[in-house]
């Protein structure tokens, strides 16, 4: 651009967002810089945006990765107010939806798979990271505005209760994704360990897709909304007598975790040839014992969010379906609460933040 009034670049445009500073305080309000569109990004503000537990690891640096300034936020909904001239996907007016990627090498054997999450080069991630060329910093959707790619932009579907879809663009599809890859569905008895943001999410999923779905939980609070969300069986893992009970009962389990657990009492519910699959992603490893593994040729594997292709795929089976997330929406100025909440598994069962409120 130039510009009478700069010598050199003139600086890039803001948008009102709140950002962690540091590791310890809370999250305080920050201009986040946004780049100039380009010919093939859409331009949307920003209604509403899901806070994941993987934002609380991250401004808390519980992964040794952080970069501060950092504006947390993958769940992203809003509308497309300006597009490029390359742009067909969306129209001004129209609702969109960014989720965990805003970009990647889209040539690798993955990206041309669709599975744009497990790039060969990297995925950029839509916080916390740098964009292609290696220095300009991706800030998230507790912001007004964001500018993105085309390709990582997904379409929503006009509907009225936009809060509750913000959630399915991480929690969503980082459960729909492994039920899909690992074949749930009518009369597969599912496990879903935790019920939080990802774990009840899991469960309205798996109850749509026709599988018999157990819940695992820390504490027996949550035993009637589980029942409510579609659990078949609810388990209360620290009483062995419950877990003992479910003993070689179940094809399939998500682990969603956040945090240090037991994973051997749960290899244990998984019949011949089980699987388990990890996507939490607590901040030390688990514990990974060999005999409830060998026993009855268990696996256990892990998944990460989900592909473009896939999470539009997932939007609109939950459309078709209408399923949305349960949702507790707050201000801004709540968000630092909202992430205590969270720390203490007190999430009924996602937050959102009404970006309005960011002024
Ligand atoms: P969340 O809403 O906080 O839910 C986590 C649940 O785990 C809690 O509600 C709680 O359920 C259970 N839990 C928490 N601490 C526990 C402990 N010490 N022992 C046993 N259970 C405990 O979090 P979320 O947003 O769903 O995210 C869950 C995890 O997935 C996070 O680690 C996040 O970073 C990760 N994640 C991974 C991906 C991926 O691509 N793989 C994507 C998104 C998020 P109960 O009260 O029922 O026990
Ligand atoms: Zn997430
Ligand atoms: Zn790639």
């Amino acid at each position: 651009r130039a510009s009478p009034f700069f010598e050199s670049e003139p600086p890039m445009p803001t948008t009102k967002a709140y950002a962690a500073f540091d590791n310890k305080s809370p999250l305080r309000p920050f201009e986040a810089p946004r780049r100039d569109p380009r010919a093939g990004d859409v331009t949307i503000d920003v209604l509403y945006c899901g806070i994941c537990h993987s934002d609380l690891h991250q401004a808390k640096n519980d992964w040794r990765n952080s970069k501060y300034p950092m504006v947390p936020g993958h769940e992203i909904v809003g509308r497309v107010v300006a597009v490029g001239n390359k742009v067909t996907k969306v129209k001004p007016g129209q609702l969109a939806g960014v989720g965990c990627m805003v970009d990647s090498c889209r040539e690798c054997a993955a990206c041309t798979r669709g599975l744009e999450q497990y790039c060969e080069k990297r995925n950029t991630q839509t916080y916390n990271d740098v964009e292609r060329d290696g220095i300009t910093p991706t800030y998230g959707g507790y912001s007004k505005r964001i500018v993105v790619e085309e390709r990582f932009v997904l379409t929503i579907a006009e509907q009225t209760k936009l809060e509750a879809v913000a959630p399915l663009l991480c929690a969503g599809i980082t459960t729909y994704s492994p039920l899909r890859h690992w074949k749930v569905g009518k009369g597969t008895r599912v496990g879903v360990v935790g019920l939080g943001g990802l774990g009840h999410m899991a469960v309205k999923i798996a109850a749509a897709m026709g599988a018999e779905v157990t819940l695992f939980s820390s504490s027996d609070r949550k035993r009637d909304d589980a029942k409510r969300l579609g659990a078949h069986e609810y388990v209360l893992s620290s009483d062995s007598a419950q877990m003992r009970k479910q003993s070689k009962r179940l094809d399939f389990i998500i682990d969603t975790v956040s945090a240090e657990h037991d994973i051997a009492a749960l290899l244990l519910t998984l019949r011949l040839d089980g699987t388990m699959v990890l996507v939490g992603a607590p901040e030390r490893p688990l514990a990974l014992p060999a005999f409830p593994l060998l026993m009855a040729r268990r696996s256990i594997a892990g998944s990460g969010i989900g592909g473009i292709p896939e999470t539009q795929e997932m939007l609109d089976f939950c459309a078709e379906h209408n399923l949305t997330a349960d949702v507790e929406v707050v201000s801004i100025a709540q968000v630092n609460e909202a992430y205590q909440r969270l720390a203490r598994a007190d999430v009924r069962y996602r937050f959102v933040i009404d970006n309005a409120t960011l002024g």
